[in-house]
């Protein structure tokens, strides 16, 4: 999930929007303010209903952005690096670089962000409760109180237990302490979403047809996202499996011909075409691996054009590529480079020793899985 919208970054984790919070934010505000807070406070202004509806959206926001921060920061504790954390139409996202070390770890990260849930849930329901003794401002306590349903609902949800969701993470985490194999928990946990993302689609249809509540189209696209997203997670459980205890080295394929920034097109055209290959290294004038071109955006220059093109113009430079080095583990290598979609480089103290590409990759696990004998599950 890449933002739309960076705000700054907190203890030292960026975070930021992705455009589709706004549909959220609309969303809940109108729902608020013309339904949830005239129904419990009734005779207001709609002024008055509107302004608390946008406290409350952004606090509904801000208690989001604790649940995900409360797993960047147990994460980061257990030594995993934190890329960021986006806010989106259907919650938030910590992307975590690596996997957590060992199965506790894993199931503290996983269980951190239900519990600052539980935890909102329990302030803003505390926070309700005072105003509503003092018999003053219903309109605050009203939107306190559905603060702290909406947190304890966002926590119970999180916790049913199908991967991606925090309960499938919490899942995995147990079945890799029982059994301790994390590729079995992992696969496991992954199945399980799929099962908790059909259930979803299944009650949302049911509520449709049976109360006519357009509510349940939010379970019907909850469970279609955590269809697919639990696919990805099977997928990724596999690659795991199969690749877990490999580096580099055993994958990379020796770099192609290379061509030099200054070379003009048409000239290296005749060298790639001895060489197979989809992409090619791009060297500086020193010979240090610069970038990569490729055959497609060879291909796509005008005709009129190519004379004067050199491979300066058509490199991709070399920070847009997934750098390794030989022994970079193969699952964290397999995830830069299914991310960028583009040939790794591997350099080994700065001389270009290998490519790693999709292909490398699946040869590899094919490779692997003919070894174990058993057809990937
Ligand atoms: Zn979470």
């Amino acid at each position: 999930m890449r933002p739309t919208l960076r705000l700054g970054s907190i203890a030292g984790i960026p975070v930021g929007v992705h455009w589709s919070v706004l549909l959220i934010m609309l969303l809940l505000g109108q729902g608020l303010a013309t339904a949830v807070l005239p129904a419990g406070a009734p005779g207001r202004s709609a002024l008055a209903y509107w302004t608390v509806a946008v406290a409350v959206t952004v606090l509904f926001l801000i208690s989001l952005l604790a649940h995900e921060l409360s797993h960047a920061v147990v994460a980061r504790h257990y030594g995993v690096p934190v890329r960021r954390i986006t806010l989106w139409l259907l919650g938030g996202v910590a992307e975590l670089e690596a996997e957590p070390p060992h199965a506790r770890a894993d199931l503290l990260v996983a269980i951190a962000g239900p519990l600052a849930s539980l935890g909102a849930a329990a302030v803003f329901g505390a926070a309700a409760g005072g105003v509503y003794l003092t018999g003053l401002a219903p309109l605050a306590w009203v939107a306190l109180g559905w603060l702290a349903l909406v947190n304890a609902v966002l926590a119970v949800f999180n916790l049913l237990p199908g991967a991606p969701l925090d309960g499938g993470r919490v899942l995995r985490a147990a079945l890799w302490w029982w059994r301790g194999d994390r590729a079995f928990a992992a696969r496991a946990a992954a199945r399980a979403g799929l099962g908790v993302s059909i259930l979803l689609i299944a009650v949302g249809t049911l509520q449709i047809f049976w109360t006519a509540d357009l509510g349940g189209l939010w379970l019907i696209l909850l469970g279609w996202f955590l269809f697919f997203a639990g696919q990805a997670e099977q997928a990724d459980a596999r690659l795991r499996g199969a690749l877990g205890g490999l580096a580099v080295r055993d994958a990379m394929t020796p770099p192609p011909v290379s061509g030099y920034v200054t070379q003009r097109l048409l000239d290296f055209a005749e060298i790639a075409a001895t060489a197979p290959a989809d992409a090619y290294p791009v060297l500086d004038p020193d010979g240090r691996p610069c970038g990569l071109v490729t055959l497609f955006a060879m291909a796509r220059v005008p005709e009129a054009r190519r004379p004067d093109t050199t491979l300066r113009d058509l490199r991709i430079p070399l920070d847009h590529l997934a750098v390794l080095t030989p022994d970079t583990p193969l699952e964290d290598a397999a995830r830069r480079v299914t991310a960028s979609r583009l040939p790794a480089f591997v350099l080994d103290q700065g001389i270009l020793v290998g490519l790693l590409t999709t292909a490398d990759l699946n040869r590899t696990i094919d490779l692997a899985t003919l070894k174990q004998g058993r057809a990937p599950s």
